[in-house]
This record gives structure tokens, sequence and C-alpha cells, in this order.
């Protein structure tokens, strides 16, 4: 290769991809030197206060000393080493603090690498539990609209179909059940007629659903939606009538993003799988878990192939896990309540008086998530460039401008990032006409 680019934005440019954008003509990528609490510094100095936490990850912020200091430990004692065969401390400590935090009955845990693979593991499960059971027929999956589960080929033919990527792999990818948008709203009144649609699709194809899939409580990457608690109750029952597994995908919602520990516990439910995720190392290293129940465990160990089939090279890494026990262990000194509530707070007095904006179509707030959907599509370019010149990382997509920040954020952090907001609603140029 001669002709390789020596300054390193235009080699980035030029050679990397980056999530979701062109390698021909991509957005822009910031070259970040180094983070601090809830503060990234650019590679020109300039600083910005992150108001996504990292996709949702980096709960206690960046460079936090004791999350620091478990890496640091771990490395001294043993970095990586292959599960299989092997245990060690790391992941003991971890899988006893998950199974004593989720709700009861989930007591089986799978480390996997990603979200997007412990949603493939969670899949397989429930095709191995049922094939287990002689009853291969069922082998189609039933979810909601506006879901987002990942990116790998299991977890995207969970995703909404319209704004997920259906269309283009089409042909590749297998065909499930969409029931309507989880409605009414977190917050709005309850009654039956929510569930006629979803009910029908279970009395009418449960010979043939395998299990059904929702992310309890909040849907996040496919539409910013809070819905309410009852659904997810609904779901629990309908599950159990008609005998189809339920999988929780608690990626986004676990760890007290939504005010609970977990999503489930709004309505007080145990699904028969769940996913875990992002916040789980406090955003430090990339490390999943689904866990299940053993009955769910037992079905499928006492099955046709006498173990589940899925074993990643990175299961169960001894860094992420001691990382991750650290950042359960600071979410356990209980801190995190107070914190995610004043969010909310703050985040319901910011954004509330943005309701009459005229670009705005809806404010959501639930925990530390504050929605604005836009009437517009935002042109990216311009958004983040503003932005990032008004002292906040914010990324949206498509109308949806969100916050999750880390729940260590200041007040008046957070006052810089809805000022940043105003500013750009304020902006023609920073939505597509
Ligand atoms: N499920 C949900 C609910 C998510 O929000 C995400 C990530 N945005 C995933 C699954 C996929 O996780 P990952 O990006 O770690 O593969």
């Amino acid at each position: 290769m001669n002709n390789i680019c020596t300054n390193d934005i235009d080699f980035d440019k030029a050679h990397i991809w980056h999530p979701y954008t062109s390698m021909t003509n991509p957005l822009p990528s910031y070259k970040v030197k180094s983070a601090h609490q809830c503060t990234l510094t650019l590679d020109d100095g300039k600083e910005v206060i992150d108001g996504m936490s990292s996709w949702w990850a980096v709960v206690h912020g960046y460079n936090h000393p004791r999350l620091n200091a478990a890496i640091k430990n771990q490395v001294d004692n043993v970095s990586h080493v292959m599960f299989g065969g092997i245990t060690h401390q790391p992941a003991i400590d971890l899988c006893r603090k998950l199974i004593t935090l989720t709700p009861d009955r989930l007591e089986k845990v799978f480390l996997a690498d990603s979200g997007s693979v412990s949603v493939e593991v969670a899949i397989k499960m429930a095709f191995q539990y049922w094939q287990s059971l002689g009853k291969s027929e069922k082998s189609k999956l039933l979810t909601v609209r506006n879901g987002y589960h990942g990116d790998t080929f299991a977890a995207m033919s969970v995703c909404d179909p319209v704004n997920g990527m259906h269309h283009i792999f089409k042909e590749s990818m297998q065909q499930h059940l969409f029931a309507p948008t989880p409605t009414p709203a977190f917050g709005e009144k309850w009654d039956d007629s929510h569930i006629k649609e979803l009910t029908t699709l279970f009395k009418n194809h449960h010979q043939h659903i395998a299990a059904f899939i929702i992310e309890p409580i909040v849907q996040g990457a496919g539409g910013m939606r809070m819905y309410h608690p009852e659904y997810l109750k609904a779901c629990r029952r309908l599950c159990d009538k008609f005998d189809v597994l339920l999988i929780c995908d608690e990626i986004a919602t676990g760890f007290g993003r939504t005010g609970k520990w977990f999503g489930c516990d709004w309505a007080d439910i145990t699904p028969d799988i769940m996913c875990l995720g992002k916040a789980i190392t406090g955003g430090y290293m990339t490390l999943a878990a689904t866990m299940t129940t053993k009955k769910v465990a037992e079905v499928i160990s006492n099955g046709e192939a006498g173990c589940f089939m899925h074993g990643p090279t990175f299961m169960g890494n001894p860094l992420a896990c001691a990382v991750a026990n650290e950042s359960i262990a600071l979410l356990m000194e209980d801190q995190w309540q107070d914190q995610v509530a004043n969010i909310e707070l703050q985040l319901n007095a910011l954004l509330s008086p943005l309701k009459s904006h005229k670009r705005v179509n809806d404010i959501r707030v639930l925990g530390a998530i504050g929605v604005v959907e836009a009437s517009h599509a935002v042109n990216m370019p311009v958004i983040q460039a503003l932005f990032v010149e008004h002292g906040v990382w914010i990324r949206p997509f498509g109308k949806l401008i969100y916050l999750m920040p880390p729940y260590v954020m200041t007040d008046g952090e957070l006052q810089q990032l809805v000022a940043a907001i105003n500013i750009a609603l304020d902006s023609d140029d920073c939505f597509n006409a």
C-alpha cells in the first residue's frame, strides 16, 4: 500500500468503518483524546459534555477510579482465559450478583460478549428448548413494532420491520410475526383494548411461536418510546396462557436507567429469558449476559444435544467480569436511585417547555432518559457540528434527539445539554425540510 494517508483523520475517513455511515462519503468522526466523569476531551482540546453515556453504557462516568482499579488489578492476575473447562472468581462473583439482583427464578447465566450476541443466545435457547421438548414446529418469534434488539441476523429479524434493515436483508433473514407498537404510553390510562391485536396473534399462531421478545417499558433504538407496565404484565400472562417463552431484552433498560433496577421491575414480572449488556460493565468493556430459569436450562440440557450449543472465545472474559463486579458494587451502594430520580426531575423541568416549540412533536421522559421527538429528521453533520460547537455530545437519529446521561451528571451539565438542544431546534439548517 503506497498511498496510505499520514494524517490520522484522513486515514480514519479513508479506511475505518464507523457505525451506520458510508465508507465512501462518511459522516465526520471527532477524535477523542481522553474522558473524565461526564466530559470528553477532543484532540484539539475542546471539551464536550456527554449526553449519550457512550450509547447508554457509561453510567458512572469516565475514568472512574474504582473501575480503573478493578481492571488494573485483574490485569495482574489474568486478563483472559478460555471458559471451556475453566472458571474464575470474577465470573463467579458477577453471576452471583446478577442472580441476586434480577427477578426471582432467573438463576442460570450465560456470559456473552455483546448485546447482540446475548440476544442471539436468548433466541437459540428458546429454539433449543422447544426442539428438546419435541416441538420443533415452534420455530417463529413474535415481537412488537418499533423494537430494536441488535444488528446480528436473529436480532435484526426482530427489529422493527420498517425502520430496521428488513428490506435490505429480506432474502437471507428469517421472517417473524409483529404486533403493533406497545400502547398506551407510560403514565397514560390503561385498558385491555391495547392488547387486542397482540392477543389475536398469540391465539392464531402460538403453535408455531417459540418466544415473544420485547424491550421492557422503554423501546430504545427502534423509536425511544415508553409504554405502560400493564402491557408488559399482559405479555407475561399471554406467554403463560399460550405456552410461549418470554424474552425480555434489558440491554438498554437494565441497571437503573428507567428508575428501577430492571425494566421488568415496573411490572413485577419474571421473563423466561433475560438479556443484559451495555451498563453491565459501567461502559468499560464489552460484556453481556443471557439469564434463564432452571426449567429452561434443564429442558435444554436434557434434550438431544445434551448441552446448550454456544461458546464464544471471549466468554466470561475476566477483565470484563472484574469491572462489571465493581460497577455493580457501585450501583449496590444505592446512590443511583437518587441520581436517576434527580435527572428525571431535571429533564422533566428542562424539556417540558420545549413541548410548544414548532419543531417538537413530543417530549418523553422516564428515569435518566429524555427524548425530544422533532417534526423532521435531523441533518446529522450539521446538528452534530452545532452540538460540538456548543460543548455537548448528543447523537440524534432520525427525528429523535435524546439524552441518556451518566447517572453522575450534574444539574449544570444537564442544563448545558438542553440549552444546546434549544439552539439546534431554532436552527433551520439542523433539520431536513
Ligand atoms: N438490544 C437493545 C435493547 C439495545 O439497545 C442494543 C444496543 N443498542 C442491543 C440489543 C445490541 O447490543 P450491542 O450493540 O452491544 O450488540
